[in-house]
């Protein structure tokens, strides 16, 4: 047997799990996988076990607090590996020792690298605790994009392959050039086993992805600008095919929304076709409307077609919706799709260029301010168009992203085509 041939049989019998061997990373293999395995779940059992003799059982002595503690925030020092109890049989030759374990590790994305991190050199999601609590996030201006996992033939919803989740989240922050670092331990981010937060900075301005496993979903928030939202999708199906890839999965899941028919179990699938995008839902006999805050994560927004099914259009605006840019807005029309976001009256002012140093910032003049923004707007006859206005929303997407998509709804509206 020359080289090249005990490299493919080794090969083989990797494939087949007969024995581990990662020639991309050490020169070794392991015809018994249990040490490695074993070394893991006595890391991850640092978090999870509570009880003193239990942790006795899986160190030589107890690990200071601080170590545990950070643990269970996913950061970790290679040191750790040296008080488990099972380092002894794993780092037992000289040709695997723990600079070995930690570059397998790395290469397998069960473990991160950091930058800068005070708590720990690397990262494993999989030492988080999981969630078990209501996801509330509002500063999303996109509704969530959904992942849904489903059987190719029969379209039956599966849940969420188990150990995808922490094996995109490591993923997502192995593409440095985006996902910059784990946000801080506070309650406005998730770090959990499955439920995480990643800052992202796209063009300088950094930003939270918010990613929750649902059990039969993946749901994405993202709170940056909503023009990010198709790449932020991109990135996110990267990580996903990368994960699938290494778990020899398939890749069975699509994107989609969540059905506004609130059935429980029911999605509204996105179906990419040559013409554009369609949605079906997975139970409804007639695919609900999907308002136009959902379609932010696809490069433009939804028309309809003859039986009603929503398709993905090609140009950002129908013919009827360009044709209504260019007329002047009624205050009434403005003040009904502004009244959520009447706080922001300064920033619609200033980008009106109106006035508003005069108008007192008490909270029960919120909405006689935004009358008087609208009003000086219209007497001011500079540029009073809806594109003007969906400009002004553009240029603040954090705080005006809900009325722009409140706008696009409109627009398309019969009611606007008439009054209009
Ligand atoms: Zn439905």
């Amino acid at each position: 047997m020359n080289e090249e041939d005990t490299k493919q049989a080794l090969r083989y019998f990797h494939d087949v799990s007969l024995m581990l061997y990662y020639p991309k990373v050490i020169n070794v293999f392991f015809i018994d996988s249990k040490p490695i395995l074993e070394i893991l779940s006595q890391l991850l059992a640092l978090t999870y076990v509570t009880k003193i003799d239990a942790i006795a059982l899986i160190t030589d002595e107890p690990l200071p607090l601080k170590i545990t503690n950070n643990l269970k925030e996913g950061f970790f020092n290679e040191d750790i590996f040296e008080c488990l109890k099972s380092k002894s049989v794993v780092f037992s030759l000289p040709e695997f020792q723990l600079c070995d374990l930690i570059r397998l590790l790395l290469h397998l994305n069960i473990i991160t690298k950091l930058e800068d991190e005070p708590k720990g050199h690397y990262f494993i999601p999989y030492a988080l605790p999981s969630y078990n609590d209501l996801v509330s996030i509002k500063e999303a201006n996109a509704k969530p994009l959904l992942i849904v996992w489903r059987e190719e033939k029969n379209k039956e919803i599966l849940p969420v392959p188990t150990g995808l989740f922490p094996l995109t989240i490591v993923h997502l922050l192995n593409l440095k050039e985006y996902v910059t670092e784990i946000p801080p331990s506070t309650p406005e981010y998730y770090k959990f086993r499955d439920a995480m937060s990643l800052k992202v900075v796209f063009k300088g301005k950094e930003d939270t992805l918010h990613l929750i496993n649902c059990y039969t979903h993946i749901e994405v928030y993202f709170t940056g600008p909503t023009q990010h939202c198709p790449l932020v999708r991109k990135l996110l199906t990267k990580a996903i095919d990368n994960s699938s890839d290494a778990m020899h999965l398939k890749h069975n899941y699509v994107n989609a929304f969540a059905c506004p028919s609130k059935r429980s179990s029911c999605y509204c699938i996105v179906r990419p076709r040559e013409d554009g995008n369609i949605v079906n839902c997975t139970i409804c006999p007639v695919s609900a409307t999907i308002s136009s805050d959902h379609w932010y994560w696809f490069e433009s927004g939804p028309v309809e077609n003859d039986n009603g099914t929503q398709m993905k259009h090609n140009n950002n605006q129908s013919p009827d919706e360009s044709l209504l840019l260019v007329k002047k807005p009624g205050t009434d029309d403005l003040m009904k799709l502004f009244i959520d976001s009447a706080a922001h009256y300064m920033i619609i002012g200033i980008g009106l260029s109106v006035n508003v140093t005069d108008l007192t910032p008490l909270p029960h003049l919120t909405i006689l301010n935004l009358i008087q923004v609208f009003q000086r707007w219209s007497d001011s006859n500079n540029d009073v168009t809806w594109a003007k206005i969906l400009k002004v929303c553009q240029d603040f997407p954090n705080q005006l992203g809900k009325a722009e998509a409140k706008i696009n709804k409109f627009l398309l509206s019969p009611e606007a085509r008439d009054k209009y």
